[in-house]
């Protein structure tokens, strides 16, 4: 019931929103369209109308006078980023298991506190998690909810959530399936019906399968495979993670080929220590994977080859993961981490230039998730997603190269204001239709209640 009037809520809210945008008309911007082969930076013009890019070229702008005008000499317009691969809810839990691999630090998350979360903490986590992803400037984020013990109302407030943070956003759904074949086929028809309302009226983006039938359901692998095909889902599967790991995860791919696994809508997650023989089957097969190189480094799983992969066709985009994997939400570290980690390991610095990372993070990423005729670059038709960079504030010296100062000199400081749909939500680093500081409030509250439960059930007290 709850969960009906919020949607109809969130109805209204969108519905009068999109409505009532007016044009507006971005001049002088230093822009970077991150559209296919377009790596030069010009200075022009971008028109906005209704949620969507209408115009934009070098120059002035020569057509019909928009209602508002932003004058954004000296700042560099870029798309919003994508984030490929997040974990929203564990924006509440940063800094945890800091000295653990993979497998330890879930023993000191999901397996320490995840039965204890009650009504309401999904939510404010998944809500956190999303606005503070928008601060930092990703528009667009692909949420891997993970239901943990969650009984499923609990379990959908991660949906719920996401519905109002305005970010846009893929829903990777995390089926129960200790649920019986009819049961798991009656649940996703249902969701597939109300994501396609959704679709119109919300933020939301998509469905997606997260398949996690490998790990502990095997027999319900395939049917989790079967249901994406069968309403043309995309799917996300962790894969080829944490280190020690690889000889049996590798074991595992004669069965991901055979239930189709490995196709043009499913991405892996990580996908570091593939051999030279799943790496080119998968991208023979058109799959791909989202490569997180500040989690990867926290714990520890490795640094995956992105130039080798490109170079074998495989589909590569970006995410930041889990906050409490990547403890900062922030696309410019990320592209950071992991191009100058590239850099080191293959000692030479073309390796990995900075409009190809930014790309990366941006439009190779839409593109995995199959958006990318919605998002993920400037270009007319698609949303007016974007940010609005400002490289004096902080100072950054003089702009040699738009694309060099984004990725090697600017910070989630230098966003001025970040737009979805053509409506700000943040501006100066502040989210403007939430209060942050009751939202963070109350997350400490509910973490500490799941810590004392915890901790008076005898569970080892993870940090
Ligand atoms: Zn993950």
């Amino acid at each position: 019931m709850r969960s009906c009037k919020l949607i109809i809520c969130i109805l209204t809210l969108f519905c009068w929103q999109y409505a009532a945008q007016a044009s507006t008309l971005i001049k002088n911007a230093t822009i970077l369209t991150l559209a296919e082969g377009d790596d030069k930076p010009f200075v022009g013009y971008m028109v906005f109308d209704k949620g969507h890019i209408i115009a934009l070229g070098k120059g002035e702008y020569q057509g019909k006078a928009s209602d508002s005008v932003i004058d954004a000499s000296n700042k560099i317009l870029m798309p919003g980023f994508l984030s490929g691969h997040s974990h929203l809810w564990q924006s509440a839990f940063r800094g945890i298991a800091a000295d653990k691999e993979l497998y330890p630090w879930l023993q000191a998350l999901h397996w320490t506190y995840g039965e204890y979360f009650d009504t309401g903490d999904f939510y404010n986590f998944t809500l956190h998690g999303a606005l503070d992803q928008l601060t930092h400037g990703i528009t667009t984020t692909y949420n891997h909810s993970q239901r943990l013990s969650a009984t499923e109302p609990h379990y959908l407030e991660s949906l719920e959530a996401s519905l109002v943070a305005g970010q846009h956003f893929i829903f990777g759904y995390n089926a129960n399936l200790a649920l019986s074949e009819k049961e798991l086929r009656s649940t996703f028809a249902n969701l597939v019906k109300k994501t396609a309302e959704l679709k119109k009226k919300t933020p939301m983006l998509a469905l997606s399968v997260n398949a996690v039938g490998y790990h502990q359901y095997q027999d319900k692998f395939p049917l989790e495979m079967q249901i994406a095909k069968q309403y043309g889902l995309i799917a996300q599967i962790h894969y080829l993670e944490q280190y020690e790991r690889r000889f049996t995860d590798r074991k595992q791919w004669p069965m991901f080929m055979k239930d189709g696994a490995v196709d043009s809508n499913i991405s892996y997650a990580h996908f570091i220590h593939p051999t030279d023989r799943i790496l080119k089957e998968a991208a023979e097969h058109g799959a791909s994977m989202i490569w997180n190189p500040l989690s990867n480094g926290r714990l520890a799983s490795g640094l995956s080859d992105i130039p080798k992969y490109l170079e074998a066709g495989l589909g590569v985009g970006m995410g930041v993961d889990g906050a409490a994997s990547a403890d900062i939400a922030d696309p410019f570290e990320n592209m950071r981490m992991g191009m100058y980690a590239l850099r080191m390991q293959h000692k030479n610095a073309s390796v990995m230039v900075p409009i190809e990372v930014l790309r990366l993070h941006t439009l190779k990423t839409a593109k995995v998730l199959k958006v990318d005729k919605l998002v993920g670059s400037l270009e007319p038709g698609k949303y007016a997603d974007f940010l609005i960079v400002d490289p004096a504030r902080p100072g950054t010296g003089a702009v040699f190269d738009a694309a060099a100062t984004l990725v090697f000199a600017c910070s989630a400081a230098n966003i001025e204001d970040v737009y979805v749909a053509g409506e700000k939500l943040v501006e100066n680093g502040t989210a403007l239709k939430y209060n942050m500081a009751d939202i963070q409030a109350e997350l400490v509250k509910r973490v500490d209640q799941i810590r004392g439960q915890a901790k008076a059930d005898g569970k080892a007290e993870a940090l």
